[in-house]
């Protein structure tokens, strides 16, 4: 069932209380490096401004103990929201649902922001439990907004207690635009695919993809594997992998993917091996399953990539999640950068899990020729799995 959007509810004269996820990473002076999960909760904040609400947004940033710690405030983030909304009022609570935040929230005038400091600055908010401190959030709103995708896997206070409490006492609790785009993207166009519909997965370890491939395999035309994973589907065929990053205890499961994939499962056909895990190592291209002693697969090879880019670029449907090699370490990212320019250059519809993948496309550069680079990483996998989120379900039906 869809859900309400921040754009069904009267916000006029209203305080919006907006999950958002501005865990930033910062640099050693505090910098916000890469803004772009602040950028994508804009136009939900904008969208209340717009139409005369006042917004108070809540989020964590890093891993505080539960506990006040100015290594983790939200002020870089509150300062980056600031400048991005150039001219309005920002600021920021030195707590969370404390006397400083109580304050603030009564003199909040429409058209003024307030930033609540790290959620995660209170033992409550993970253990999602504690009546007192999610009654207070909860009275800080006259309307609820979920628009933290990174976080919708999770229920912690913010994102579940709270909004509950809300809709207890009669409030509307929605999702912003951010979280409607994500649930678009990686739900309906998934389960409404134009085919073909490829997905490509990558990465370090095949138990974190598992119910991704087994979910996908049930809805693409093919699942291509790359990145270390594919080493363990080599053992499951009884090829040799030397020193390759393997998983031996999921080398059955491996066999049963296999076994369930037919024709969609594709695996490599060539790896980019070197004699240790570093740019500088000697490297050599070998068939795939015959990964010498003393060498390491750390790429797929050339034929494996051109191959991957011809389905890729056939395809009406993309979905990647995973590098397709080290490609932190050149030239071990010629796989990964083969997959991502072939992406690019497709006319398909093209959805970039969170994570690895999104840093790869954004470091690229091609960011802006893909359809959807998704803000969460384990959030993006979940959905991939096939599963729905409480934190979502929770909110009000269309
Ligand atoms: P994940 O977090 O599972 O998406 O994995 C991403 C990580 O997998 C990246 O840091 C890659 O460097 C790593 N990775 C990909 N392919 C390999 C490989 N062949 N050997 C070792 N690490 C790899």
């Amino acid at each position: 069932m869809p859900k309400q959007t921040i754009a069904d509810v009267d916000v006029a004269s209203k305080t919006v209380l907006m999950r958002v996820d501005f865990n930033v990473p910062l640099d050693d002076n505090k910098n916000v490096t890469d803004d772009r999960r602040v950028r994508m909760a804009l136009p939900t904040i904008r969208h209340v401004l717009d139409n005369g609400g006042a917004v108070v947004l809540m989020s964590h940033l890093g891993r505080p103990k539960g506990a006040p710690d100015p290594a983790f405030s939200l002020k870089p983030a509150a300062d980056k929201l600031r400048e991005l909304l150039g001219g309005v009022d920002v600021q920021l609570a030195a707590d969370t649902a404390g006397p400083d935040a109580e304050a603030k929230v009564g003199a909040l005038r429409p058209g003024q922001v307030l930033v609540l400091e790290n959620v995660r600055f209170n033992a409550g908010e993970k253990k999602g439990g504690d009546d007192a401190y999610n009654a207070k959030l909860a009275s800080f709103g006259d309307v609820y907004c979920n628009n933290a995708f990174g976080t919708c896997h999770r229920t912690q206070a913010s994102m579940y207690a709270v909004p509950k409490a809300m809709k207890a006492a009669g409030k509307p609790a929605v999702v912003g635009f951010l979280v409607e785009k994500e649930i678009q993207y990686l739900t309906d166009t998934i389960q409404n695919p134009q085919r073909p519909f490829v997905a490509i997965l990558g990465g370090a370890k095949v138990s974190d993809k598992i119910n991704v491939i087994d979910n996908l395999l049930g809805v693409c035309d093919r699942v291509l594997i790359g990145g270390a994973m594919a080493y363990t589907f080599s053992l499951a065929q009884g090829g040799k992998v030397g020193g390759s990053l393997v998983e031996k205890d999921k080398v059955d499961l491996a066999k049963e993917l296999i076994e369930k994939g037919g024709d969609k499962l594709v695996l490599p056909t060539d790896t980019h091996a070197g004699d240790d895990f570093s740019g500088d190592c000697n490297k050599m291209i070998v068939k795939a399953g015959e990964v010498p002693d003393g060498y390491e697969g750390l790429d797929i090879g050339p034929e494996t990539a051109a191959y991957y880019a011809q389905l890729v670029k056939a395809a009406k449907t993309v979905v990647w999640n995973g590098p397709m090699g080290v490609f932190e370490m050149p030239p071990f990212d010629a796989g990964t950068k083969a997959v991502a320019q072939a992406i690019a250059d497709s006319d398909a519809t093209s959805i970039i899990g969170g994570g690895d993948s999104a840093a790869a496309i954004e470091q690229l550069g091609f960011a802006d020729q893909v359809t959807h680079v998704s803000t969460g990483g384990g959030a993006s996998l979940e959905m991939l799995e096939g599963k729905s989120f409480a934190s979502v379900e929770l909110l009000d039906d269309k």
